[in-house]
C-alpha cells in the first residue's frame, strides 16, 4: 500500500539522512559500540547538515519546521541503516529536549541555548529518573534549595540518556513538598562546580547511547536556568510526555519493518533440507504475520504523528501508540530472530542487535503498564 505520508521536502530531507547515516556513520558505528559512545563530533557534524534542532526558529540557527514527520523520517533512515543508536541520540536531543527549549524559555536563553543546540555542539539530555523514583515520576527527590538569585541542588539521577555527553541537563527537581506542584525544570550545564557523571550504564543493548548516573552536590544553578516558572515542573513534563512517546513509537515501527526487510532477505539465501527455508509454510506465515503488524501499525502511527503535529494527540493516544508499537515490536523481532536460528543470537548480524535494542522500548518513556494506566484512566471507568 502506499504510505502517502511524506511530501517531497521529506523525501529531500531522508536522502540527506540516508547520505549520513550509511556514508560516515554506519561505517564507525562498530566502534561506537564498543566505546559506548558517539564522539561529539558526531553531532557536530550532524548539526552542520542541518539534521538537529529544525524545529528551532531561523533566527537562532535552526529551519523553523515543526513537522515531526521529519523526526519520524530520521529514526527510519538510522535504524535501515542499522546504527540505531546513533538515531536515538539525535532523537533525544531533538524529539524530547527541543520542546522543552522552544516553549518554556525566555528570550535571553533562547539566545544563550539554541544556536549551540542547533549546531549540535551543545548536547541536550533529559534527567527525570532517580534511583528511587521512575514510573513514579511526581516521587522525584532531588533537592533544589532556594538561595535568592540561585538554587542549591542536591540529589541524583539514573539511566540519563546521552548523560556523559551532554552539556544541557534538562533536570526535574524538587523545590517544595507538593507532590506534584513541588517539581521545578532547571537546566544544569557542563562545568558547574558540583555537577559529576557517575558510570556509563553497561546495557544489554543499545550499546552506543551513553546513559549515565548524574550526581549533584551542592551545585549554584542561577534562576537565570529555570525553565518556565517554578512548581510547574510536573505540569511541563506532563505536556511533553506524548511526543516522547511518539518518538519512540515511531522507532519501533521503523526497527520492526527493518528487521522484516532483514529476515526476508536471510531466509531467501538460507538453505535447510535442499530448499530456501523461505520456502517453507512456517516461515512464509511467520513473516506473514509479522508484514500485517507492521503494515496496521504502520497505519496507526502515522496517523498519530499527524494528529501530534495538528496538536491534537491526547496522552492517552500517545500512550496507546506507544505501547501497541512498542510490544508489536518485540513480538514482530522474536519472530524474526527465530527464523535466523543460531545466527540471529550472534551480535555481528543486525537482528541480534536490533532484538537487544528493542526490549527497552517497553520500559523507557514509560513503561507498558504505565501506558495501560493512562488508557485505563481515559475509560473513565470508575465514573461507571
Ligand atoms: C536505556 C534507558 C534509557 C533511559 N533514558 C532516560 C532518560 O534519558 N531520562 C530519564 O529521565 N529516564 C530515562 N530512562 C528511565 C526510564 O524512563 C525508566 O526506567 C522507566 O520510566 C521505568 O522506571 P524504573 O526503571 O524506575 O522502574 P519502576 O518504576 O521501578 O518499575 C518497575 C516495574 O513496576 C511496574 N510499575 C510501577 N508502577 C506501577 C503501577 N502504578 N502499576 C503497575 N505497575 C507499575 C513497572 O511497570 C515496572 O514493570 C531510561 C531507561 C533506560 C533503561
Amino acid at each position: 500500500m502506499e504510505r502517502g505520508h511524506y511530501g517531497d521536502d521529506h523525501l529531500a530531507f531522508a536522502e540527506l539522512a540516508r547520505g549520513f547515516a550509511r556514508k560516515e556513520v554506519a561505517p564507525r558505528y562498530a566502534e561506537y559500540e564498543d566505546a559506548g559512545i558517539v564522539p561529539r563530533a558526531v553531532f557536530a557534524r550532524a548539526g552542520e547538515l542541518g539534521l538537529l534542532g529544525f524545529a528551532v526558529p531561523q533566527s537562532y540557527g535552526g529551519l523553523g519546521v515543526a513537522d515531526f514527520r521529519f523526526n519520524q523520517i530520521l529514526i527510519e533512515e538510522f535504524m535501515e541503516a542499522d546504527c540505531a543508536g546513533v538515531g536515538l541520540n539525535f532523537a533525544l536531543h531533538n524529539d524530547i529536549c527541543t520542546p522543552y527549549l522552544l516553549q518554556f524559555t525566555t528570550g535571553e536563553q533562547r539566545e544563550r541555548w539554541l544556536p549551540g543546540f542547533v549546531a549540535g555542539t551543545r548536547i541536550a539530555a533529559i534527567g527525570m529518573t532517580e534511583p528511587g523514583a521512575g514510573s513514579d515520576v511526581a516521587g522525584i527527590r532531588t533537592a533544589a534549595a532556594d538561595c535568592g538569585d540561585h538554587y542549591l541542588v542536591n540529589g541524583a539521577k539514573t539511566f540519563i540518556t546521552n548523560g556523559i555527553n551532554a552539556d544541557l541537563v534538562i533536570t526535574a527537581v524538587r523545590t517544595s513538598p507538593e507532590r506534584h506542584r513541588g517539581l521545578t525544570l532547571l537546566v544544569i550545564e557542563s562545568g558547574m562546580d558540583g555537577f559529576a557523571r557517575g558510570r556509563n550504564l553497561d546495557k544489554l543493548g543499545l550499546h552506543s547511547q551513553d546513559t549515565a548516573e548524574l550526581s549533584f552536590t551542592d551545585v549554584r544553578v542561577p534562576k537565570a536556568n529555570v525553565l518556565g516558572e517554578p512548581g510547574r515542573g510536573f505540569e511541563y513534563l506532563m505536556r511533553n510526555l506524548p511526543q516522547e512517546r511518539m518518538q519512540i513509537a515511531v522507532a519501533c515501527l521503523a526497527r520492526a519493518r527493518a528487521g522484516l526487510r532483514w529476515t526476508i532477505e536471510y531466509v531467501g539465501g538460507r538453505t535447510a533440507f535442499g530448499q530456501p527455508i523461505g520456502g517453507f509454510q512456517h516461515t512464509k506465515f511467520s513473516l506473514a504475520d509479522v508484514a500485517t503488524e507492521v503494515a496496521v501499525t504502520e497505519a496507526f502511527i502515522d496517523k498519530c504523528v499527524l494528529e501530534l503535529n495538528a496538536g491534537r494527540l491526547t496522552p492517552a493516544d500517545a500512550a496507546k501508540a506507544k505501547l501497541w508499537a512498542s510490544e508489536t515490536e518485540f513480538r514482530c523481532l522474536d519472530r524474526c530472530q527465530q527464523l535466523f536460528g543460531g545466527y540471529g543470537y550472534m551480535r555481528e548480524y543486525p537482528i541480534a542487535r536490533a532484538a537487544a535494542d528493542a526490549r527497552v522500548t517497553r520500559v523507557y518513556g514509560g513503561t507498558s503498564e504505565i501506558m495501560r494506566e493512562i488508557i485505563g484512566r481515559d475509560l473513565k471507568l470508575t465514573e461507571l
